[in-house]
């Protein structure tokens, strides 16, 4: 999908908000829902979402995204303190030709470790799901 079109309901992150598919979550309040991704490109891997509907960044309300990278700061802060990275990668895509696979806005947030290789985005195994409900545990832990 491109840059362009309307918001799909049924797109996965749409289903996990109405609790039609599970999650292993972070964090929710009443504008934002934080939870394992499911294919994790590395150990603790965690993705950021408003709940209010939009597809990237460009049909995003202001004050979502404000809302939304204050507490995407917030979150990779606890997964720094849980899994103790290297480095912490966050990114963000827009449109399928830029790497976006879900068109709903989120924000990946990705621990780096030195001399390990970085899964493969959208790609790779499905994580077990009591592995990531535990991490998402420690991550909240780990919250303000
Ligand atoms: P993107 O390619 O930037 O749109 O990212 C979508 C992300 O959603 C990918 O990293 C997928 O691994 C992840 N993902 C897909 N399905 C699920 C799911 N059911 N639960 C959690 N994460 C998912």
């Amino acid at each position: 999908m491109s840059l362009n079109g309307t918001y799909d309901p049924d797109n996965i992150f749409a289903k996990i908000l109405r609790g039609d598919i599970p999650n292993a979550t972070v964090f929710e309040n009443d504008h934002i829902l934080s939870f394992m991704d499911a294919f994790p490109q590395s150990k603790g891997h965690t993705l950021v979402i408003p709940k209010t509907p939009s597809r990237n960044l460009f049909d995003t309300d202001p004050g979502v995204l404000v809302k939304l990278i204050s507490k995407t700061q917030i979150i990779a802060n606890a997964v720094r303190q849980t899994f103790n990275p290297d480095g912490i990668t966050i990114t963000q895509f827009n449109g399928a030709p830029a790497g976006q696979t879900v068109f709903h806005l989120h924000f990946h947030i990705i621990p780096r470790y030195k001399d390990m290789a970085l899964g493969s985005h959208a790609g790779g195994q499905m994580a077990d799901f009591e592995d990531l409900k535990e991490q998402a545990a420690k991550i909240r832990h780990n919250l303000p």
